[in-house]
């Protein structure tokens, strides 16, 4: 064993897997080695077997989480991990997780303290609501909503509203295993407020609006202004809660994108609790956050049920980073996701320009529509611009090498073409990019 972990082969897995993992896979080459020996093979030289354990042990690398390269043009990629996080927010999520913390610890008075107390104002002063919490993701926030409010009680919620969003998150089957009875009103296409006011009654718990985070409805429509749905639930003495989803804390038109709803726009409006995605337009890390009224709050923090759902240190440290940057002058361009949709379609034609040059004819740079992802303005286009590769051998087969590719590189096949879209890549990756590019053109 000792002999094994000496070698520089070996060794060097021992800082990624731990010593654990290393000396398993030794002990699982010598037993096989054995029991070939107890059959009478020759037993193989000591460099071999030193080739089989890092061997085994480079193929644990592959199976394991990694970093790719994220040229679909797809900014917020739910397969892709959606928001990248500002270097303000894993510096501050190592500083925590690295060691002990005053995670529930109150400094002054040297007793146990609130998890969600640093956090709270931070999301106060983001988006203007009287009180917060923090649960998991936002699927989990709508969860504990309904099962605060609603469990055993109805739930108004528009025909129109009745969404399906990734992952078989479908709202009626949430609400089902909530215990809470849906009661529809309107028409896939229409609701007015009325449709609402006929249905409330002495049983209704909850009013429920959801943002149409991955479809339209054009045309012949009506809807009903939330600020109006939010007068309706205060006179009538129920809670009006809005799964925003997406969750803009900026106005999205400032990046040439249509604007989207904001939160603060939602508590605004007078909508008791909004939930909304900690990883999705306030690019932060995987949350769930609820921004509301102090009674509505209040009544979902003293539910059991936000124990099983509450967050980690690191990402409670990530989160206020972030949330600290979306408020600070200037400071929105240093979350990724908005230094992303900052670039200008000069700036990526240029670098789309230099990449693509002395590839040869299969590569050009074209214009590209990039989309933010992640259920948010589903059908707006970013201006972008994209290496363009029309591959020999397919696209199929390029792609598949550029996945393989160190970074793994993730480009859109379109048609015969692969397009190595821009608006995702940091432009200090390009020299990598065309690494990656030109290594996997050569062997094709
Ligand atoms: C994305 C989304 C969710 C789920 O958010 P997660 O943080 O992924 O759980 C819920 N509702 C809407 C409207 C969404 O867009």
């Amino acid at each position: 064993m000792h002999r094994f972990l000496s070698e520089p082969r070996v060794a060097h897995y021992t800082r990624a897997f731990g010593s654990t993992t290393v000396k398993a896979a030794v002990d699982d080459v010598l037993r096989e080695t054995r029991a070939a020996a107890s059959r009478g093979a020759e037993p193989p030289p000591f460099a071999d077997l030193v080739a089989r354990v890092s061997g085994r042990l480079a193929s644990l690398e592959d199976d394991g989480l990694v970093p790719v390269l994220n040229a679909t043009g797809v900014l917020l990629h739910t397969n892709l991990g959606r928001a990248p996080l500002a270097a303000e927010a894993l510096a501050a999520a190592a500083a925590i997780a690295g060691g002990y913390s005053n995670l529930e610890f109150d400094l002054e008075a040297g007793t146990r303290g609130s998890r969600y107390a640093r956090v709270t104002p931070l999301v106060v002063a983001a988006t203007g609501a009287a009180d917060a919490l923090v649960v998991n993701n936002c699927a989990a926030a709508v969860l504990l909503a309904l099962d605060t409010f609603a469990r055993g009680r109805e739930v108004v919620v528009a025909r129109g509203d009745l969404i399906e969003i990734g992952g078989g998150f479908r709202l009626p089957d949430v609400l089902a295993r909530s215990g809470a009875t849906l009661v529809e009103v309107g028409t896939a296409n229409k609701v007015r407020l009325g449709d609402f006011e006929r249905a409330l009654g002495p049983n209704t718990a909850l009013i429920l609006r959801t943002h149409a985070s991955n479809f339209r409805i054009e045309g012949f429509t009506a809807a009903v202004a939330p600020a109006d749905l939010a007068a309706l639930g205060r006179r009538a003495g129920v809670a009006v809660l809005e799964d925003l989803g997406s969750g803009a804390i900026a106005d999205l038109a400032d990046f040439g994108l249509p604007h989207e709803r904001t939160v603060g726009e939602a508590v605004a409006d007078g909508i008791d609790l909004v939930a909304f995605s900690g990883d999705k337009l306030l690019g932060g890390p995987q949350a769930g956050i609820v921004a509301g009224s102090k009674s509505a709050i209040a009544r979902m923090r003293a539910n059991p049920l936000l124990r099983a759902l509450r967050v980690d240190k690191a990402t409670l440290a990530a989160l206020a980073a972030t949330l600290a940057l979306s408020i600070e002058p200037g400071g929105l361009r240093k979350i990724p996701l908005y230094a992303l949709l900052g670039a200008t379609p000069d700036e990526l034609e240029r670098r789309a320009r230099a990449l693509a040059a002395g590839l040869g004819d299969a590569v050009r740079a074209c214009p590209s529509d990039a989309y933010a992802g992640g259920g948010t303005a589903p059908l707006a286009k970013l201006a972008s611009w994209a290496v363009v590769v029309r591959p020999p051998d397919g696209a199929t087969k390029l792609a598949r090498r550029l996945r393989r590719a160190r970074p793994r590189t993730i480009g859109r096949i379109e048609g015969d073409e692969v397009l190595l879209d821009l608006r995702c890549v940091p432009p200090d990756r390009d020299a990598e990019l065309r690494e990656v590019l030109s290594a996997a053109l050569s062997l094709g």
